[in-house]
């Protein structure tokens, strides 16, 4: 029996629950993944119990050796995938590794371009609830309204207009390749830094899939949990030169002790991420993309820049009389896992979008392929078509269940819930 399940039953059986449907469904949450048992082991090890502020070779605790062998690993190992100059991999989670830059670059009140949250940006990149619009002047760019791509032209014009300090290039829900070129040659034309938060396609540009932001961008940013593969946590790479800063604003700037079971798990992630099998999952994932848009237009489901380059891809389900909320709840029926999401220029409000956001990392590491992507999106169209027929959206939900027998979630053999 495990530990958990003794002591605490109403948690075990929580996990137990989440278990069953991480196993039993289809997650297409673009920003979700399953990690390997590796990082699920190193996630749940001993470090959790060690205290670490400060950094390798100069700790405010004592006992901090073997978590500095940790540490020093992760940082060489995110270097070297990447090939960054310099890495600081103890932000807690993506959003704390953007505020940590922006500490280090940016006095309040300074402006800063970031991509409109409602057109495929992030909460952190300059909306006004988070602590960056709050603090700083974000300015918005977006994406054309025809091509949905971003409007270069415009990011020039309003980085002439108002000089930004920083630009901040990278989104949320963009599905195309994002030309870090072009975004570093403008911010040199104005004297901004430039920060790449690539927190969605860090994992394609790991495989080689998407040009990276390393050579361009005076900070580049992540979550790792992503297309990444790795823990729930961030990470940030800058230039030598700015190393000094950023470390500070991570610890004591924006954290107190680094999460040390994660930080290990971060490690053997960027282990991971050096692999061929890892190269040719990357692959794959922007294939099962490229197929299940195809499979979606094909039924006469519009979708945002008219298909996909990356791992995402957003729906637009107003040809199909939905909401972006209720074809939620229906795709959440048949067994199926999406967010709903604004579309650019979206007419509706952000509780109940125009849109909704679909991605291929978590299927594509279940071992998915071309063949499942193809019925999926016939079963994404049938149901969205037919929103009130719960008796189809139940036989849908069956047959995604015998489906992904075939396909199991690579740590849950391992976890405690099914101990
Ligand atoms: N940056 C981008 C582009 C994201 O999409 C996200 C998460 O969705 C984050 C940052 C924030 O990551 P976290 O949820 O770890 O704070």
């Amino acid at each position: 029996m495990s530990f958990i399940q003794s002591q605490d039953p109403a948690i075990w059986d929580a996990i137990q629950a989440e278990t069953t449907r991480q196993q039993d469904g289809l997650e297409l949450i673009a920003s979700e993944n399953y990690t390997s048992p590796a990082i699920m082991e190193a996630t749940g090890s001993v470090l959790t119990n060690k205290y670490a502020e400060g950094y390798p070779g100069r700790r405010y605790y004592g006992g901090c050796e073997h978590v500095d062998v940790v540490e020093s690993i992760a940082i060489d190992r995110a270097k070297e995938l990447f090939g960054a100059e310099a890495a600081n991999v103890q932000p807690h989670s993506g959003s704390q590794a953007n505020a940590a830059v922006y500490l280090s670059c940016l006095e309040v009140g300074d402006t800063v371009l970031g991509l409109d949250l409602a057109q495929g940006g992030h909460l952190t990149h300059g909306m006004k609830l988070n602590m960056s619009g709050r603090l700083y002047n974000f300015v918005n760019y977006g994406v054309d309204e025809v091509n949905h791509r971003l409007d270069f032209d415009q990011i020039v014009k309003l980085a002439r207009e108002h000089k930004p300090k920083l630009i901040v290039a990278g989104a949320s829900a963009y599905p195309r390749e994002i030309p870090h070129d072009r975004f570093k040659e403008i911010a040199d034309e104005v004297g901004a830094k430039l920060m790449v938060d690539m927190a969605h396609y860090a994992g394609l540009v790991a495989a080689k899939i998407h040009n990276s932001p390393v050579p361009y961008a005076d900070y580049v940013t992540t979550t790792t949990h992503k297309t990444l593969r790795g823990p729930r946590s961030g990470l940030i790479m800058c230039k030598d030169e700015h190393l000094k800063l950023v470390n500070r604003n991570v610890f004591p700037g924006t954290q107190g002790g680094p999460l040390m079971h994660v930080v290990a798990a971060k490690a053997i992630c960027f282990a991971e991420a050096m692999t061929e099998e890892y190269a040719a999952y990357g692959q794959a994932v922007v294939d099962n993309a490229k197929t299940l848009a195809d499979t979606l237009m094909s039924c006469g489901l519009r979708l945002v820049s008219g298909g996909t380059d990356n791992h995402l891809m957003l729906v637009d389900v107003t040809a199909v009389d939905l909401g972006g909320k209720k074809a939620e709840a229906v795709l959440d029926a048949c067994g199926i896992t999406v967010n709903m999401n604004m579309i650019p220029f979206d007419q509706r409000k952000p509780m109940d979008p125009s849109g909704i956001r679909i991605g291929t990392p978590a299927l594509t590491t279940r071992g998915m392929g071309g063949d499942e992507m193809k019925r999926i999106g016939q079963w994404i169209y049938n149901a969205l078509s037919d929103s009130d027929n719960t008796s189809l959206h139940e036989s849908i939900r069956t047959e995604i269940r015998e489906m992904v027998q075939a396909f199991p979630v690579p740590a849950a053999a391992e976890s405690p819930a099914t101990v």
